[in-house]
């Protein structure tokens, strides 16, 4: 045996997740790709050696749910937005495990026409890999679909809940009716795998209705919100938006799933063998509508928070398979965005903004702490719906999602106990002036990050470089070679 390194970083001494089981063991990477992976001896010398000291080593996490280019002051996208939200974002992104991003691209440009600026920017600023849904809500976005499939673009996101603000701004995003949904699931159909329908369901005409009874009420608390958007607004579109995909074979994702009725029909359609996955984000597994003296306006979001039985079936449905993926709507919202002109934040709910920051940093440790040191979900649960499910789902397995020999080495060190106290210390993004947890003690801080091989984050301080991050493909899974694969 030589002394002389064989590879190019070792990291030892780690509570493995893999596919074949949770051990302790090692992990090589050569390049940027993981090269060993089994028992101390079977991961030779490395130029880099990391000591993971029991910690968990997990696949880098895939948050599906960002909307980076996205300005609450403009209302719509601001394509120029991108670049500085690639940088800013993304640093705080390594913080919390993540490292990789698939963000909602709302424009009224020809996506195909833009795609390659957008890419340029994020290899120039992000840290890390990247991908985009374009939305679809007008004829020019529809044509589209196959070529932007055909570049692995493959994700398309429809809002199909948008009505006009009551305060007159528009919301920037596309409205999405019937008849768009349907021929856009149709030409997703026919685009084939890995393309991929992602919806916002609510009922858009019934909440503008409620908004207006609500306000009408004087009620302006936060479960005020919740009434304008209860449950059945969700439901009533779930199942509308089941029964179209099924009817026309289109792969479905519903993005931040809330209620428990949702839960169930999801999970019936999944029974059936309906491709349909759903997703849900931790504000929903941690805050209700009847939090307005801990939180407030803060806790003001679409769909709106609801309640304790929401919370205990979204919780089970992780467990049991049903929910598929947790992402967190990552915006850059800051107090300013959050409550205009300096608006109270207490029983003024129509008079802030919808929304939250810090998502992808504080993903991970919320799950952590109110998931897996509670025993309501395991570590394992975690990387299948942060990591495993989400990047089969936009089509980037086996190359993200897993720790596989072969597989980019994208990798997170997390002891469970490494905790932090959220304050204006705790977020590296743009914005670190609130968050719905603030106060809160968040465990399962990573360590380190990293990302195709090169450590980014190295004893919680970014050590990674703006423009290390690349586009990736979405691409149709070949099974066999995933198979042997992992
Ligand atoms: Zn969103």
């Amino acid at each position: 045996m030589t002394d002389a390194p064989q590879i190019d970083v070792a990291i030892r001494n780690g509570r493995l997740v893999t596919p074949s089981g949770t051990f302790t063991g090692s992990l090589g990477i050569s390049g940027e790709r993981i090269s060993h992976i089994g028992t101390d001896a079977a991961v030779p010398r490395a130029t880099r050696e990391i000591d993971a000291d029991g910690a968990y080593v997990l696949p880098g996490l895939i948050e599906p749910h960002a909307h980076l280019g996205l300005s609450s002051t403009q209302g719509a996208n601001d394509f120029e937005k991108w670049r500085r939200d690639f940088e800013t974002e993304t640093n705080g992104a390594i913080h919390g495990g993540v490292t990789t991003v698939l963000s909602h691209w709302t424009g009224k440009e020809r996506y195909v026409d833009h795609l390659d600026t957008l890419i340029g920017w994020g290899e120039e600023r992000s840290y890390i890999d990247f991908n985009v849904h374009p939305v679809i809500g007008i004829e020019e976005h529809l044509e589209q679909i196959p070529e932007l499939v055909e570049r692995g673009v493959t994700s398309f996101k429809h809002y199909h809940h948008v009505y006009d603000d009551p305060r007159g701004r528009s919301l920037g995003i596309f409205p999405c009716d019937d008849q768009m949904l349907y021929r856009s699931f149709e030409a997703i159909a026919a685009a084939g795998a890995p393309a991929l329908a992602m919806v916002h369901a609510e009922d858009g005409p019934i909440i503008k209705h409620l908004l207006a009874v609500e306000q009408a009420s004087g009620r302006a608390d936060l479960e005020a919100w919740t009434r304008a958007r209860p449950p059945l607004v969700e439901n009533l579109r779930v199942r509308r938006v089941l029964d179209v995909a099924a009817h026309l074979g289109t792969p479905l994702y519903f993005v931040h799933v809330t209620t428990v009725e949702a839960v169930e029909m999801v999970a019936a359609a999944q029974r059936e063998g309906q491709a349909v996955a759903a997703e849900t984000q931790t504000c929903f597994l941690t805050h209700t509508a009847e939090m307005e003296e801990e939180i407030g306006a803060w806790g003001k979001i679409n769909p709106a928070l609801k309640y304790e039985r929401d919370q205990q079936a979204l919780w089970a449905a992780i467990r049991d398979g049903i929910v598929t993926c947790l992402g967190d709507d990552h915006l850059d919202y800051d107090l300013s965005d959050k409550q205009p002109n300096g608006a109270d934040r207490f029983n003024n709910v129509f008079g802030c903004n919808a929304g939250m920051p810090g998502g992808m940093e504080h993903l991970l440790p919320v799950l952590v702490t109110a998931g897996v040191r509670t025993g309501r979900i395991s570590m394992e649960d975690v990387v299948r719906v942060c990591a495993t499910n989400t990047a089969r789902l936009m089509g980037l397995y086996p190359r993200k999602g897993v720790l596989a020999v072969g597989s980019d080495a994208d990798v997170v060190v997390v002891d469970p106990d490494r905790h932090k106290t959220v304050d204006d210390a705790f977020y590296h993004t743009r914005v670190r002036d609130w968050s719905l947890y603030w106060g809160w003690t968040l465990y399962g801080i990573p360590s380190t990050t990293l990302v195709r091989g090169t450590v980014v984050l190295e004893d919680g301080e970014t050590v990674g470089l703006p423009g290390h991050g690349r586009f990736v493909p979405g691409r149709a899974i070949d099974i066999q070679a995933a198979e042997t694969h992992s």
